[in-house]
């Protein structure tokens, strides 16, 4: 559903991505793993298309883009694949000035132009779905950091997009409130949701991925299932990095 072919990421002389490959199935769960500055970001970035790979092609969907270096993406084909994404950040990024519905319903009425009834009742179906529907009237800064979490995972999901991204979700949490976030996530995995995530939380990996990916120097090292890389990894780079985590 999701397929990454031969993408290249540049900027200025540093190659940040060397030619990665990827398909990801529907309802797939890939955890991007590795260390920091291998490209983690970068990849999940260069998916939604807020950088754009310098060269390559991105399949989501129906939708397709080629990457030509010197060739311009036209603004439609960029909003069109968008559209199919959803990110959550390290950092929640919530609209401060705005409620937790708020944030959830402010994609639908703005961008999708729903009508404020409509996009009221989808964003407190998801406030549900992530345990948030007490707190919809709270300000994000009223909220605990795995609260706020919840509620960009729900303003994510709101326009029902293909993919679901997440960068670094659990990093600023303290593991009490890392793990209902981690609880969120394996429970919108199980129900098939498709995620790409890059994290340095083996545990989320391994709760919460079928696959896992790991990246450094901007290239795919290794991958395959979690159970399989953190216990027998193959490759000196990545037994050297699970390693450095324990
Ligand atoms: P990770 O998420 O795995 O830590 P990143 O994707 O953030 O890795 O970074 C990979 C490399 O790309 C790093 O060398 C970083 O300095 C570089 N990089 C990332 N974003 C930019 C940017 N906007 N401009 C220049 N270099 C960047
Ligand atoms: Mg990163």
């Amino acid at each position: 559903m999701i397929e990454l072919e031969h993408i290249e990421k540049r900027f200025g002389d540093n190659l940040v991505l060397r030619d990665i490959s990827l398909q990801l199935a529907e309802g797939s769960v890939t955890a991007l793993v590795g260390p920091s500055g291998g490209g983690k970001s970068t990849l999940l970035r260069c998916i939604n298309l807020l950088e754009i790979p310098t060269s390559g092609s991105i399949r989501l969907g129906t939708e397709k883009i080629d990457f030509v270096p010197g060739k311009p993406v036209g603004w439609d084909a960029i909003q069109k694949l968008r559209r199919q994404t959803g990110m959550v950040f390290q950092n929640f990024q919530l609209f401060p000035h705005q409620t937790a519905i708020g944030n959830v319903m402010e994609g639908l009425v703005t961008v999708l132009k729903w009508p404020a009834d409509k996009a009221r009742a989808r964003a407190m179906e998801l406030l549900e779905k992530v345990g948030m529907a007490h707190k919809a009237d709270a300000w994000p800064a009223t909220l605990s950091g795995g609260q706020q979490q919840r509620v960009a995972i729900a303003r994510a999901l709101a326009p029902s997009p293909r993919v679901l991204l997440c960068d670094e979700p659990t990093s600023a949490l303290d593991p009490e409130l890392a793990e209902e976030v981690v609880e969120v996530l394996s429970r919108l995995a199980r129900e098939g949701t498709t995620m790409v995530m890059a994290t340095h939380d083996l545990r989320l990996a391994s709760r919460v991925a079928d696959t896992v990916v790991f990246l450094d120097g901007g290239v795919v090292v290794e991958q395959g299932g979690p159970r399989g890389i953190f216990s027998t990894p193959q490759q000196e780079r990545t037994k050297k990095f699970i390693a450095s985590l324990s």
